[in-house]
């Protein structure tokens, strides 16, 4: 799985499944129920992001007010830029391993290797210039240094997905290209999916999708106690739209300490309480939009929300 352990990952599941044997996840919280309370959105006319609501740095929903109500844009930082470009270097890899493995259906993972590693600088530019354009300019440092790390994240992958190509074709000679691909790259990256049944926008992206019926989610900034909730958005969307249960959410965090990336994994079951906080989270913002009204602010703003230089000028 590239950025996943498989042992690692079947030893969690197994107690995940422990977990969802015992508790198990309540079905009027599936989100093929968008049909009834408590899914059911409160309006069809208002869709929301699944970051919109699960970014709960604002603990009042100030920020839904100030984007929906003033419409006022939300100030956009290095870290932003730097989640971005890191996101599309992880996609770039993926789906570049796809490519190399259909088109050249012959090769090894050495060949793969030789092949892909030689684009890690120039794919890693192009990813933190993307971002650099779509959000805004970075100071000349910030971008060497993401650059930087956008290469050593797309390297660290092609890596990886060398020694699973090679292993794939070890395991299984006569396999054609789309098994191999299956089973040394399993993940769907940036799977798009319709989250209009469930009072969510029609085109959301999760960051990827994988066998275990899990969502992943990557951070690239510091551990907050939210994050959780973002999985919970996608499962709904997702299970509203294929009819199949997404029970565990994984939150990968991305560091780099040294020269190469690091990971730490948080993984959860997708239950009941995370998705009724978030369902919470989707009425309480329609309330706001659909009101005007300004909830006011929490007792503590935390200076990294992207609406804190707003907010303190009153
Ligand atoms: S600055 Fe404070 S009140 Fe304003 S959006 Fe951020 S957390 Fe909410």
């Amino acid at each position: 799985m590239l950025l996943l352990d498989k042992t690692d990952v079947d030893r969690k599941l197994k107690l995940l499944r422990q977990e969802i044997t015992e508790r198990g996840i309540v079905d009027e919280l599936r989100g093929w129920n968008y049909d009834k309370p408590p899914l059911q959105p409160l309006s069809r006319s208002v869709k929301f992001g699944v970051s919109e609501l699960a970014g709960r740095y604002c603990e009042t929903l100030r920020d839904i007010y100030l984007k929906r109500v003033l419409g006022l844009k939300p100030s956009l930082s290095v870290k932003m830029i730097r989640g971005t470009a890191l996101h599309w270097a992880i996609k770039d890899a993926v789906s570049d391993v796809k490519k190399f493995i259909y088109n050249n259906p012959d090769a090894t993972g050495t060949e793969l290797l030789r092949d892909l590693l030689s684009k890690a600088e120039r794919t890693g530019w192009a990813a933190a210039s993307k971002a650099e354009l779509t959000i805004n300019i970075l100071e000349q440092k910030d971008k060497d240094q993401l650059v930087k790390e956008c290469s050593s994240l797309y390297s660290f992958l092609i890596i990886q997905a060398a020694a699973k190509f090679d292993y794939a074709l070890s395991k299984y000679p006569h396999a054609e290209p789309d098994s191999i691909v299956s089973v040394a790259v399993p993940p769907v990256t940036e799977r798009k999916v319709d989250g209009a049944l469930v009072g969510l926008a029609s085109e959301l992206s999760v960051d990827m999708y994988t066998p275990y019926n899990a969502i992943i989610d990557f951070k690239t900034g510091e551990v907050r106690h939210f994050h959780p909730l973002t999985a919970a958005g996608y499962a709904l969307a997702i299970e509203s739209e294929e009819n199949i249960p997404i029970d565990f959410g994984f939150v990968v965090y991305l560091k780099f300490e040294k020269k190469t990336p690091s990971f730490n994994i948080r993984y959860f079951v997708v239950g009941d309480e995370l998705r009724r906080e978030f369902l919470e989270i989707r009425d309480e913002a329609f309330e706001i939009v659909n009101s005007g009204r300004d909830p006011g602010m929490p007792s503590k703003c935390q200076d990294f929300c992207p609406y804190y230089q707003v907010c303190q000028k009153g």
